[in-house]
């Protein structure tokens, strides 16, 4: 068990309590996207194609 993603505080056996991880991005979307999903996927596409990733990007 540990603590889901999403942060709520609930325990899981997952990354997540199930749903949440769409929680998790939404909050996402609305912090940093100003609501829109489309200008998220526009974005994530973007540096996909770049060749970044999380990973990547940390080191
Ligand atoms: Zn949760």
């Amino acid at each position: 068990m540990r603590a889901c993603g999403y942060g709520c505080g609930q325990q899981t056996e997952r990354d997540f309590v199930p749903g949440h991880e769409n929680g998790a991005i939404q909050q996402r979307v609305r912090e940093h996207f100003d609501g829109s999903t489309s200008a998220f996927l526009a974005w994530l596409d973007e540096t996909l194609a770049m060749g970044v990733r999380a990973s990547a990007a940390a080191g």
